[in-house]
């Protein structure tokens, strides 16, 4: 029987397996973990083009991925640090005053943060995990059979057990749904466009992002010198984006960006997510707790889904370890819940702010929004208040779990 069995390898979960098989968070005894993931990422050549789907990760994303021994393989030509980010409204122009600034020499930071591709990152931290002595599954989860002991984990290639079970599975979690948890679920009517794009002008290291009234684009700087964008669009636009040409979609694409970074053209295909919002119901019951995309899904604007994930998983393996070295049993609902208490406030305080940028600076009209327009302004005038923000922004203000603030553990 595994004392933990993770389903779905996805950054999230692969990052918790890592965690808890190395033992990372406070040395206690490593446990006998397992990661389920049907489809593990091939490892990327090293000369292959950047990938379009990237994450940015925060300082405290860093600290969590030096603590599990998975820093090593994601640093390297293909990382991209950033160092500041320009903010602003459509109601004035990318080189105005009124551009919220920030920047990462305000608070004596080398970076605000990375840009790194979801692949290389997935594929980090499951070598990671097998290197701490992880079992990796090539399966599927089919269904779980709960019990007062352990759960019976009932997969394509036969059946395991274990004593707790994590969903890591994604927004479609299968674990959240055989764990009868049922989930919110709501549609922003928006698509995210994602593609890779090379820009006239250089971009300065700068993530670049322009709220509109049909949606928001962004512009993440990437190593080679190119822009990986993530284009939320209200549904009716975002279908005529689909099915333009290339040359039609770079004509729009420079016509949203206000063209603050030159005339763009396309570096690949364009490939597009419907957005989402998700909220599960509780985060734990008996033996199963969920954790990043299977509990909670926000809006891609501030670039936060991964990064509430993987303090997910920090969390979670910090109480874990702990139950383990006073001897408790790693599935107690007592360690359960107190992991419920301390994500679920921190992911509804992100969600609620992102979701105000959207109402407000993206889609907002009338006295509220034109004051969150100006607000932009006002807060970049105030370096108090700017230094507060990228505090939050590199995730070291507030609670964060010993493995995201700890430069003490594992590799640096
Ligand atoms: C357009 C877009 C842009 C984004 N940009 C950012 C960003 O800049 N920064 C950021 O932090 N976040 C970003 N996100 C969000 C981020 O991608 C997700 O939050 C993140 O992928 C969630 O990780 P996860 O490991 O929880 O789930 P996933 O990445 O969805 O992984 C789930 C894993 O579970 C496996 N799985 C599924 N079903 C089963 C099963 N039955 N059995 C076993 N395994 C299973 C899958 O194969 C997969 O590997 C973005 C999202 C979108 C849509």
């Amino acid at each position: 029987m595994f004392d933990v069995l993770v389903v779905g390898g996805g950054p999230v979960g692969a990052c918790l397996g890592a965690l808890l098989a190395g033992g990372a968070c406070g040395g206690a005894r490593a446990l006998s973990v397992a990661v389920l993931e049907p489809r593990p990422p091939a490892p990327l050549p090293a000369h292959a083009a950047l990938e379009a789907r990237v994450v940015a990760l925060s300082r405290a994303s860093e600290h969590l991925l030096r603590s599990a021994g998975a820093w090593r393989s994601v640093a390297g030509p293909r990382l991209s640090a950033y160092e500041r980010m320009r903010v602003w409204h459509e109601s004035v122009a990318p080189d105005s005053e009124a551009v919220l600034v920030f920047d990462a020499a305000d608070v004596g930071e080398p970076n605000l943060g990375y840009i790194v591709e979801n692949r290389l990152l997935q594929g980090a931290l499951l070598e990671a995990f097998t290197q701490a002595g992880g079992h990796l599954e090539p399966a599927s989860l089919e269904s779980l059979e709960i019990t007062a002991a352990g759960v019976g984990v009932v997969t394509n290639r036969g059946r395991l057990a274990t004593r707790l079970v994590v969903g890591a599975d994604g927004a479609s979690s299968r674990v959240r749904q055989a764990a009868g948890i049922a989930a919110e679920v709501a549609g922003y009517r928006q698509t995210a466009i994602i593609a890779t794009v090379a820009t006239a002008r250089p971009h300065e290291a700068t993530a670049w992002q322009r709220f509109m009234r049909d949606g928001t684009l962004a512009f993440l700087p990437l190593a080679d010198g190119t822009s990986s964008i993530v284009w939320s669009a209200d549904d009716e636009l975002a279908a005529r984006l689909v099915a333009a040409s290339d040359d039609a979609f770079t004509a729009e694409l420079d016509r949203a960006s206000d063209r603050a970074l030159g005339a763009t053209r396309l570096r690949g295909a364009r490939v597009s997510f419907p957005l989402q919002r998700l909220n599960a119901q509780h985060y734990v019951v008996p033996r199963v707790a969920l954790t990043g995309d299977a509990a909670h899904v926000v809006h891609p604007l501030a670039g936060q889904g991964v990064n509430l994930g993987l303090a997910d998983a920090a969390a979670l393996a910090q109480l874990v370890l702990a139950a383990t070295a006073a001897r408790e049993d790693p599935g107690a609902f007592g360690v359960l819940r107190a992991y419920e208490r301390w994500r679920r406030s921190e992911v509804a305080l992100m969600s609620t702010a992102i979701d105000a940028f959207d109402r407000w600076l993206a889609h907002g009209s009338g006295p509220v929004a034109r004051a969150a327009q100006h607000g932009l302004a006002w807060v970049n005038r105030s370096q108090e208040l700017r230094r507060f923000f990228i505090r939050r922004a590199l995730g070291t203000s507030g609670e964060p779990p010993s493995a995201a603030r700890l430069r003490g553990s594992g590799e640096h």
